[in-house]
């Protein structure tokens, strides 16, 4: 746990969130500032700053990530449809939170590619 990570914060309840799936390992939350219909982010419990620090070590908890996706997309009623999954890495990808989380965004059509 990071101090001042404000999804740690998340994670240990000390902000609010409005969480749409939650295990030992990952939670799931809507985005405050939604970027479509539907628009949640998953993070792992644990603090990885992003995906160019994850190491061998956490494989499976890079699966329960996109496993995590998965249900809440069907959870919330897009997985027929279809959604995006992203995961915005670093600077040129204009990460801003630096604690790991996969978008799953849907809802809407999508156009490709990103800008
Ligand atoms: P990224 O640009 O990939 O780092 O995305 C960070 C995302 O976190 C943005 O979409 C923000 O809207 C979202 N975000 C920041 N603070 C919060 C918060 N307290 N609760 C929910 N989402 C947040
Ligand atoms: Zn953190």
């Amino acid at each position: 746990m990071v101090e001042n990570c404000i999804f740690c914060k998340i994670v240990r309840k000390e902000i609010p969130a409005k969480i749409v799936y939650e295990d030992d390992d990952i939670m799931a939350f809507y985005d405050i500032n939604p970027q479509a219909p539907i628009h949640v982010l998953v993070i792992p419990k644990k603090h990885i700053s992003s995906l160019a620090e994850v190491q061998d070590e956490d494989l499976q908890l890079l699966g329960k990530l996109l496993l995590g996706a998965s249900k809440v997309a069907k959870k919330l009623g897009i997985s027929e449809d279809g959604y995006r999954v992203v995961i915005n890495t670093n600077r040129d990808a204009q990460q801003t939170v630096f604690h790991i989380h996969v978008h799953v965004i849907g809802g809407r059509p999508m156009s490709w590619p990103p800008g």
